[in-house]
């Protein structure tokens, strides 16, 4: 399980209560009352939410595979060093990579193809993926693939 940081001030003085709930002791000395957040998701815990199972937001189990630090770890794979877990962008739906071939996946719910490192659509850097001089100063130079952060994902997504 990934050791989760605040959401409000994004650090890591925190006590985990019972179930999901977790508390920040910054963030309560500051607001001079306890600030309490889902463990799972990271995101403030909505106090009409009596349980303590789940903090009952949307979203909650499919946020806390996203933000798990589990990474990819086979060297020769092409994503190597991707997050386990990717959202679809076009559906939502959680999908993982097989390690096999070039980094694009297509999505089994709904088709949509996207590149498992950078998300876009059309990765343009899969052909010179493994061109070691890859330097021409074209002026046309696709955007290089770099492995997104599932953060940056979970922004742009909303969820
Ligand atoms: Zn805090
Ligand atoms: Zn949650
Ligand atoms: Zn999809
Ligand atoms: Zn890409």
């Amino acid at each position: 399980m990934n050791s989760p940081k605040c959401p409000n001030c994004q650090q890591s003085d925190i006590r985990k209560l019972d179930g999901q709930r977790a508390v920040c002791r910054s963030c309560s000395k500051v607001k001079r009352c306890v600030f309490q957040f889902c463990w799972a998701c990271q995101r403030e815990w909505p106090p009409n939410v009596s349980t303590t199972n789940s903090c009952m937001l949307p979203n909650c189990a499919l946020r806390a595979a996203l933000l798990s630090v589990k990474l990819i770890s086979e060297p020769q794979s092409s994503v190597n060093g991707c997050p386990y877990f990717r959202a679809c962008p076009g559906c939502h739906a959680l999908l993982t990579h097989n390690g096999e071939g070039c980094p694009n996946i297509i999505c089994p719910h709904c088709n949509e193809e996207f590149c498992f490192r950078c998300l876009r659509p059309e990765c343009y850097d899969t052909e010179s993926y493994d061109d070691e001089d890859y330097d021409d100063d074209d002026d046309d130079d696709p955007e290089p693939c770099v492995i997104l952060d599932n953060t940056e994902i979970l922004r742009h997504l909303e969820l």
